[in-house]
């Protein structure tokens, strides 16, 4: 059953704002410059490291969102004697376990388990309330936070939390906080950009290979690099035809028996293959350092699926390349996939569909919308590729910051203003009459004036403004919505649907400002491409 956390009041405290938690005084510093040192080897720590692992050890709370590749397991794991617990094991290879645990002599300091085990389990739960009882429950730590648990700061509320997560925009965020009921926690965040990727969108033709392998060639030759492919049997495809262009390339995929997953897993971080055609199933738990490139050989099925599985990509630091191979015929074939429920998971989306509370229309809706936003994404060939992430994230980011390293920001543009004043009046009143629950691309939807199945059944078709915007160019009207979402006169509100972690967003309007809009004290002027020029981007 799932679990409804109550409402509480929440204190939030920035901690990455409070200088107390970079000291370098603390009883345990000492022994963690060591250890960074000695055992990861590292010469330094990454942004706010240091200051999570300050105050988690200070007995508080902590939150911390910071993106893929950030560096969050080096705040709660070290070499220490650990063992895990997962639904898969022989029954007799847990008791042992749950043994150990309850002896004097417990030779493990940490206990990795599954969410799954943790609602599941009554013996586990019966378990940690003697070790919390005997004061042995040092910690908990939520990595991938955003899958919910909030039972256990519920059961053993003087136990510090540590929970981390790489998916969390401004509401996902508020609501984890709810679900873990982490009422006074001290939050970390920092930006979700990731510097050192350069983005681009490529034309997806029939030659897509042939623009693969020379891309390759010329920018990452034998260096090590992913690439996200929809099915299984295209997985293996590309791999085959890479190999016949002579590189070293294998794939991986959830069809595959665990001893060939493995192989390959260990040729890749041995550097004995270079290239990995896979599907998301492929990168949870990835922690090589130096991938160079993640290719996207269809289409994400969702902007924050892109970010992560880019993420992936150039952890070391390094400058590195993300490029996505985008034709409209992939949103086709993408979306028939997961209208019929035979699209491969990445495993934080999986309890979606074991998920009964949620209806499988809601969570079918949900997925089209995202992946219609990725959809707009990659038609999107003006704005900041970083921007269109971000804002997705609930993060504002300035273009200039940017520095042309992505393939939008290094065109030549020839611009012109337009005053879309009028669009944009008519968008916030659909929202306003629409109720203000409906998300972005179902809104665009409406006012272009469709006639599908979800248009219909809401009958939003009998409203006024159904089809006000039919005479606009191709991607204009998601323009004007952005446009008003960055001038803080729509907002969009982005929830987590389930406790998996599966988001929606949904716009809501700004009254003041919308006000100061719809009464005509502000008009809105967007800038518009009369033409541009390309510049080989990589
Ligand atoms: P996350 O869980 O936030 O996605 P990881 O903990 O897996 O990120 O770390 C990503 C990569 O960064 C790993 O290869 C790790 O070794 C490296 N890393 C983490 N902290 C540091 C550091 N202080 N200095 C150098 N490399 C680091
Ligand atoms: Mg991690
Ligand atoms: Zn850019």
């Amino acid at each position: 059953e799932m679990f409804t956390p109550k409402l509480v009041d929440v204190n939030y405290i920035e901690g990455s704002s409070d200088k107390r938690w970079k000291s370098e005084d603390f009883p345990w510093t000492k022994k963690l410059e060591a250890n960074n040192r000695k055992v990861f080897g590292n010469h330094s720590f990454r942004p706010n490291q240091r200051e999570v692992i300050n105050a988690t050890m200070s007995g508080h709370d902590v939150f911390v969102l910071m993106p893929t590749g950030g560096g969050k397991s080096l705040t709660y794991q070290a070499n220490i004697p650990a063992a895990y617990l997962s639904a898969s094991m022989e029954w007799a290879e847990q008791q042992e376990i749950f043994r150990e645990l309850m002896s004097d002599t417990c030779k493990y300091k940490l206990l990795y388990v599954t969410p799954e085990k943790v609602a599941k389990s009554d013996v586990l739960l019966r378990r940690l309330d003697n070790l919390y009882s005997w004061g042995s429950l040092a910690r908990i730590v939520i990595d991938e936070a955003h899958c919910g648990l909030g039972i256990l700061k519920q059961k053993y509320p003087n136990t510090p939390v540590l929970a981390l997560t790489a998916t969390a925009t401004a509401s996902v965020k508020e609501d984890v906080v709810q679900a873990l009921g982490l009422v006074n926690c001290i939050i970390f965040r920092q930006s979700f950009n990731r510097p050192n990727l350069w983005f681009s969108v490529m034309p997806k033709t029939k030659k897509c290979l042939e623009d693969i392998d020379k891309f390759i060639k010329e920018n990452h030759f034998d260096e090590c690099g992913i690439i996200y492919c929809l099915s299984r049997m295209d997985c293996e495809k590309v791999a085959e035809k890479l190999q016949e262009y002579g590189h070293k390339a294998s794939f991986y995929h959830g069809s595959m028996d665990p001893l060939q997953r493995a192989y390959v897993q260990k040729q890749w971080s041995k550097d004995e293959i270079n290239i990995i055609c896979a599907t998301v199933a492929f990168g949870m738990g990835i922690n090589k350092p130096d991938v160079r490139f993640v290719i996207h050989h269809s289409l994400p099925k969702s902007i924050e699926g892109y970010h992560q599985e880019c993420g992936r990509a150039g952890r070391d630091g390094q400058r590195s390349s993300c490029v996505l191979y985008y034709n409209y015929s992939d949103y086709i074939r993408v979306k028939h996939m997961l209208t019929q429920g035979v699209i491969e998971q990445s495993p934080v989306s999986i309890g979606t569909r074991r998920n009964s509370l949620v209806s499988s229309d809601r969570v079918l809706e949900t997925n089209i919308e995202n992946l219609l936003r990725m959809v707009s994404y990659c038609e999107n060939d003006i704005d900041c590729r970083r921007l269109q992430q971000l804002i997705h994230f609930g993060e504002k980011f300035d273009p200039i910051r940017c520095r042309k390293t992505c393939d939008n920001c290094s065109k030549m543009l020839s611009w012109i203003e337009k005053d879309v004043t009028d669009s944009a009046k008519q968008l916030v009143e659909l929202v306003i009459s629409t109720g203000q629950k409906y998300s972005t691309s179902h809104i665009l939807e409406v006012y272009r004036g469709s006639l599908s199945q979800i248009v219909k059944r809401h009958r939003h078709n009998i409203l006024d403004l159904h089809g006000a915007g039919k005479h606009l160019a191709k991607g204009e009207a998601s323009r004007v919505i952005r446009h008003l979402v960055i001038e803080d006169i729509l907002a969009e509100d982005v929830r987590k649907s389930d406790i998996y972690g599966s988001v929606s967003s949904v716009l809501k309007v700004n009254e003041s400002k919308a006000q100061r809009l719809c009464s005509g004290r502000q008009p809105v002027i967007l800038s518009c491409v009369l033409f541009f020029i390309q510049y080989p981007f990589f």
